[in-house]
């Protein structure tokens, strides 16, 4: 049902006036545009009109918006029961959950904690790692060690390892506990320099007694610029956690479930981490839930001498996004990630190269179903969005970054499309 011009005009007022947004000032928010369904890959408007989305919904929505198998799941699991308690209790969606992620991650993870939201997951993946120091008397070991860029979320813990300048640490400063930052490697591109480790090293060779484990996001930075480095990095890092007996973790939040080319950025290294971290795409966008796996070590040292792992969220492991989670996974095992999302890669290359040529861009790249445009100067979100909404596209950009990630389900003539748009709004910045 289209809705009347001034029904949504009071539905858009009352939201400006009560509803807070991502990143919003509480005063003076960004426009906003309601939506009424979407399906596929296409987000509806209220007042009808139909956009392509670009952004999966932050990366979350792999197969698409209303797919069919993943709402069946989702009735299905309903009819049985939508919520209990996990202190206690146990079910089989969460198990077959468990058994699915164990499987499809790096063998050495073997044990699985399910959490509600990616910041939660990295929160539960850092009191792993510091209760694991803990236990093995390494007392001084309370830190945290990362590349400049990072993301790792919005609670206090995470906000304390996302990038210092670019993160919001100045907002907090005083109420973050203090970690030890290095540069990060050169752009993927670029190619492997042996520099590129050098400053991680020295910091892990001057502090390690203070560290307890590192955390970085594998391969893709993604909220912190959508930056793509070399993979020999991580090899690198993993030789020295080990040399150090520091763990890593590595988030995969955004990475995880095939948005690299691969179905987990760290296979890009052949590496496994003592940690991971997966949120977004978990449950192919349906609702929140996330998880944080770690190896039989992690957790038989945890729990040495009656050692419990402090954390149990409300709604770990809910019913209803375990069985949405294992659908999605099934979906993702009939694909063959390497040729289907190889094939939106190459759309995104093909698509994105004019923008090359234009004079307001700084450079192109791409990798997996990830496509960025980083322009010279940050753009103005709300004149922009206006602009490709009314191109019938759905592209969020912030600050100099104009990038896209579609659904995996994306045709290529629809992929055709968003480029297209994006180039032509492009050029006419
Ligand atoms: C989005 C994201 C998070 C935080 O996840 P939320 O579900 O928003 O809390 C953490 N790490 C990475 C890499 C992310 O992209």
């Amino acid at each position: 049902m289209v809705q009347t011009q001034s029904e949504i005009a009071a539905l858009l007022d009352y939201d400006r006036r009560h509803v807070w947004h991502p990143y919003t000032s509480p005063t003076h928010p960004l426009p906003v545009y309601p939506v009424a369904a979407a399906h596929g890959v296409y987000v509806r408007l209220m007042d009808g009109r139909e956009l392509i989305d670009g952004m999966a919904s932050w990366w979350c929505v792999i197969h698409g918006y209303n797919h069919p198998r993943l709402n069946a799941a989702l009735r299905e699991q309903a009819d049985k029961m939508a919520h209990v308690m996990f202190g206690g209790l146990t079910h089989d969606p969460a198990i077959k959950r468990a058994r699915s992620l164990i499987n499809s991650t790096p063998h050495k993870l073997q044990k699985v904690f399910f959490c509600d939201s990616g910041s939660v997951a990295v929160e539960v993946a850092m009191k792993m790692a510091l209760q694991y120091q803990t236990a093995l008397s390494r007392g001084r070991a309370k830190h945290f060690l990362t590349i400049r860029g990072g993301y790792h979320g919005d609670t206090l813990g995470a906000m304390s390892v996302c990038d210092p300048v670019t993160g919001m640490h100045q907002l907090f400063s005083g109420a973050l506990p203090i970690q030890f930052f290095a540069r990060r490697p050169g752009a993927l591109d670029k190619g492997w320099r042996e520099d590129d480790i050098a400053d991680f090293q020295a910091q892990l060779e001057a502090h390690h007694h203070e560290i307890a484990a590192v955390i970085m996001e594998p391969v893709v930075q993604g909220a912190g610029g959508m930056y793509f480095y070399a993979p020999e990095f991580l090899r690198r890092v993993r030789v020295l956690c080990d040399k150090y007996g520091i763990l890593l973790i590595l988030d995969e939040i955004a990475t995880g479930f095939g948005r690299t080319g691969r179905m987990f950025a760290c296979e890009h290294a052949g590496i496994a981490p003592d940690i991971m971290c997966l949120g977004k795409a978990v449950t192919g966008g349906y609702m929140s839930f996330a998880a944080t796996l770690t190896t039989e070590r992690v957790g038989e040292v945890i729990g040495r001498r009656e050692g419990v792992f402090m954390h149990g969220p409300t709604f770990m492991a809910n019913p209803l996004a375990c069985a949405v989670a294992n659908a999605s996974l099934e979906l993702l095992a009939e694909m063959d990630i390497g040729v289907d999302v190889g094939r939106i890669s190459e759309g995104l290359r093909r698509g994105l190269e004019p923008c090359r040529e234009l004079p307001a861009v700084a450079e192109v790249r791409a990798l997996g179903a990830i496509g960025v445009v980083e322009m010279k100067t940050p753009v103005d979100v709300a004149v922009i969005q206006q602009v490709f909404v009314e191109r019938g596209v759905w592209i969020r950009p912030f600050g100099r970054l104009i990038y896209i990630m579609p659904p995996y389900i994306i045709t290529n003539t629809e992929l055709d499309f968003l480029t297209r748009q994006m180039v032509e709004v492009i050029k006419n910045l």
